[in-house]
């Protein structure tokens, strides 16, 4: 795969997420991102993550041949056959994070289905780590079933959450019998902003919980696609008594941590000129 010749080497990392694929493309020299993409993942996770890389290239006006390596992370990472390797993504994630700021030395990744604390070196290597995989409470798709029984979306249960000043306390972690207490609270004339708010703040509960199995060593970063939701990371913030650094696309992370690992791999090879 040599198509880019006399110019800037390129590689490619693939996060095969369970609710969203991601893409990143990164300069091997420098770690530059170039483009990246996320795309919502389909019945067949090869193909969205594929296609995630499809948009990347798309958006750097590149061509697959232009990419020297390609390392896959996430759920479905065993899939990707494009990929000439795959690797975790607690190591994708403290990699990334690393890129973004060398002082991060917690990582916080909330996805679709999992939710994960990585304590993380001065190098960007993971130490540590605790992981939520059991069930869906706490995670992006807790939130999904929440914003339903409310009748919005996830970014309409962060605005509502935002505009409460009276958050309704959530007793339940467990997605079913949250979702009923949800339903009736609204059915008691609770406000849905004091809901949306009651449950943005057990999601940080839970979170900060997960996040205490590992130490909370400074600096603090959030990632995933609900570090999006700032009444997510406000919630965090409070109940981990710290500031978080939340990057402007939390849910390419994991996936930027990808593509440095193709370049350090390439590096580790093949000289820079
Ligand atoms: P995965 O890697 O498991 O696919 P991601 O890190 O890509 O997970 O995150 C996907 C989740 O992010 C989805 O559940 C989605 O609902 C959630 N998400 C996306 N945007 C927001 C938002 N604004 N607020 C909260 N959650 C969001």
């Amino acid at each position: 795969m040599n198509g880019n010749e006399g110019q800037t080497m390129l590689a490619a990392g693939v996060d095969v997420g369970s609710l969203a694929a991601k893409a990143a493309i990164v300069e091997v020299g420098s770690g530059c991102v170039i483009a990246s993409a996320c795309l919502p993942s389909g019945a067949r996770p090869a193909d969205s993550g594929a296609d995630a890389l499809k948009e990347a290239l798309r958006l750097a006006d590149l061509k697959l041949e232009a990419i020297e390596a390609i390392v896959a992370t996430g759920y479905g990472r065993e899939s990707l056959a494009v990929a000439q390797s795959s690797v975790t993504e607690i190591t994708c994630a403290a990699r990334g994070a690393h890129l973004l700021d060398p002082d991060v030395r917690t990582v916080v990744d909330i996805g679709g289905q999992d939710s994960k604390a990585i304590s993380v070196d001065s190098e960007g290597f993971p130490l540590d780590f605790a992981l939520n995989d059991r069930c869906a409470a706490g995670t992006g798709r807790f939130l999904e079933v929440m914003a339903h029984a409310l009748g919005t979306d996830v970014a309409g249960l962060e605005r509502l959450a935002l505009s409460s000043e009276h958050p309704a306390p959530i007793t339940r972690t467990c997605t079913v019998f949250a979702e009923s207490e949800v339903v009736g609270l609204l059915s008691r004339g609770v406000e849905p902003a004091d809901v949306a708010a009651g449950l943005c703040r057990a999601v940080g509960a839970r979170t900060a919980a997960l996040v205490r199995q590992v130490s909370v060593r400074p600096k603090v970063m959030l990632i995933g696609g609900v570090g999006m939701n700032r009444a997510i990371a406000d919630a965090l913030e409070e109940q981990l008594g710290v500031d978080l650094i939340v990057p402007e696309e939390p849910q390419v992370v994991v996936a930027t941590g990808a593509a440095l690992v193709a370049a350090e791999r390439l590096r580790a090879t093949a000289p820079i000129g």
